[in-house]
C-alpha cells in the first residue's frame, strides 16, 4: 500500500486545471489521482445528475469549506466543451459513522463532495464527461420521447394563465429566488431513494410532457410540464419524498397551496394544488412524513397532486430517484477505500 503523503496533491491537480488542463505537464500527474467521481453512467434527457466527488486531502490543506469551494465539477460534451459547471458542497457528514470508520477518518480524512446538475430535456443525447479536480467519469445521455398532450381549459383556468397579474408576477419572482438558493450547509436528505409522495391514484401527466392549452376563445398556448401529476381524491395525504426542510409555504395564484422542501444544496421538491398544508416553514420533516393534503387549488382541471423536483433552479424528472438512492454509500465507501489504498 502506498503512502498517503507520497501521492499527488489535490491542490497540484487543481492548479493543473487552472493553467489549462491536459496540455500542461506536471510531475504530479504521474501519481494516481486522489480524487474519484462516483456518478451514474447512463441518464436520460431531463434527469437530475448528482455527482459525488471523493477526495483525499493532504494534511494541512485548506479547511473543508474552502476545499469544497475549490472543487468545481464540470459537465463536458464529447468534443470536450464545457456545457455546465457546479461548485460542490461538502457532503462528508452524509456518510455518518461510515466516514469516521475509514482509515484516517474524521475531519482530517477522506471527504465527500456533491455536485448537482440539471440535464435539460433539450440536451442533445450522446456521450458526456463529468470532470472534477483531474478525475473524470463517463456519462451517456439517452434520448427521451416526451409525449404531447392537449388540455382544454375553462374560462377560470384560462384567465389564471393569460390574464396579466402583478400578484402572479411577484409570486413567480419569489419562487424563483427561493429555488435558486444553494446553501452549502443544507444537508437534510439522508440519501435514500425517494418515496412517491401519494398513495393510490393514477398518473395523469409526466415530467417533460409538452402541453398545448386550448382556451375557450379558440386560442392556444404551449408549455412543458415541470413535474408529475398524480390524480388523487381531495384530502389524500401527501408525504415528504425525502428528509428535508420546509423552505416555503404559500397560497399562490397558479400553483394554489404550495409547499417546497429543501433536501440538499440546490435540490428542492415541490408540491402544488394542495387543499391544506400541515407543516410550517423552517421545520425539518422526515422521509414519508405527512406534510399536506391534496386538493385542486390554483390552475387545476381536477383534484391531483403535482410533484416537482428542482436542481439548481431547473425542473428535472423527480422519478429518477424513486428507483435509485441519492447517495449509494456502499459504492462511495468502496471508492474511498480504493483511493486510500492507492488502487
Ligand atoms: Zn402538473
Amino acid at each position: 500500500m502506498r503512502s498517503l503523503r507520497a501521492s499527488c496533491s489535490l491542490l497540484a491537480a487543481l492548479a493543473l486545471l487552472a493553467v489549462g488542463g491536459a496540455s500542461a505537464q506536471s510531475p504530479a500527474r504521474a501519481e494516481a489521482p486522489r480524487v474519484a467521481i462516483i456518478a451514474p453512467e447512463r441518464l436520460r434527457q431531463g434527469d437530475p445528475l448528482l455527482a459525488w466527488v471523493a477526495a483525499l486531502p493532504e494534511p494541512g490543506e485548506p479547511d473543508s469549506a474552502s476545499f469544497a469551494q475549490a472543487i468545481e465539477a464540470l459537465l463536458a460534451d464529447a468534443s470536450g466543451k464545457t456545457i455546465a459547471r457546479a461548485r460542490s458542497f461538502d457532503a462528508t457528514a452524509l456518510l455518518g459513522a461510515d466516514a469516521a470508520a475509514l482509515p484516517g477518518g474524521g475531519s482530517e480524512g477522506a471527504r465527500l463532495f456533491g455536485a448537482l446538475f440539471a440535464l435539460a430535456p433539450t440536451l442533445p443525447p450522446g456521450d458526456y464527461s463529468i470532470l472534477a479536480s483531474g478525475a473524470s467519469s463517463a456519462l451517456t445521455v439517452e434520448l427521451r420521447d416526451f409525449p404531447l398532450e392537449t388540455i382544454p381549459l375553462d374560462t377560470a383556468n384560462a384567465q389564471i394563465l393569460t390574464k396579466p397579474s402583478k400578484r402572479k408576477d411577484d409570486e413567480a419572482r419569489k419562487l424563483v429566488s427561493i429555488l435558486a438558493k444553494v446553501d452549502g450547509s443544507a444537508l437534510f436528505a439522508e440519501g435514500q431513494s425517494f418515496l412517491f409522495p401519494a398513495e393510490g391514484g393514477f398518473r395523469s401527466a409526466s415530467f417533460g410532457d409538452r402541453r398545448r392549452y386550448l382556451y375557450p376563445d379558440g386560442k392556444s398556448d404551449t408549455s412543458v410540464h415541470g413535474g408529475v401529476d398524480w390524480g388523487v381524491v381531495k384530502g389524500t395525504p401527501v408525504r415528504a419524498c425525502e428528509r428535508g426542510r420546509v423552505a416555503f409555504v404559500a397560497d399562490r395564484e397558479v400553483t394554489g397551496r404550495t409547499l417546497v422542501l429543501e433536501h440538499l444544496p440546490g435540490l428542492y421538491s415541490l408540491y402544488f394544488h394542495l387543499s391544506s398544508i400541515e407543516v410550517e416553514e423552517g421545520r425539518v420533516v422526515e422521509r414519508g412524513e405527512r406534510i399536506a393534503l391534496s386538493g385542486s387549488t390554483g390552475l387545476s382541471t381536477g383534484p391531483h397532486l403535482h410533484w416537482e423536483l428542482r436542481a439548481r433552479g431547473d425542473a428535472v424528472d423527480p422519478e429518477l430517484w424513486l428507483g435509485a438512492p441519492l447517495l449509494d454509500k456502499n459504492a462511495i465507501m468502496a471508492r474511498i477505500t480504493a483511493l486510500i489504498e492507492g488502487r
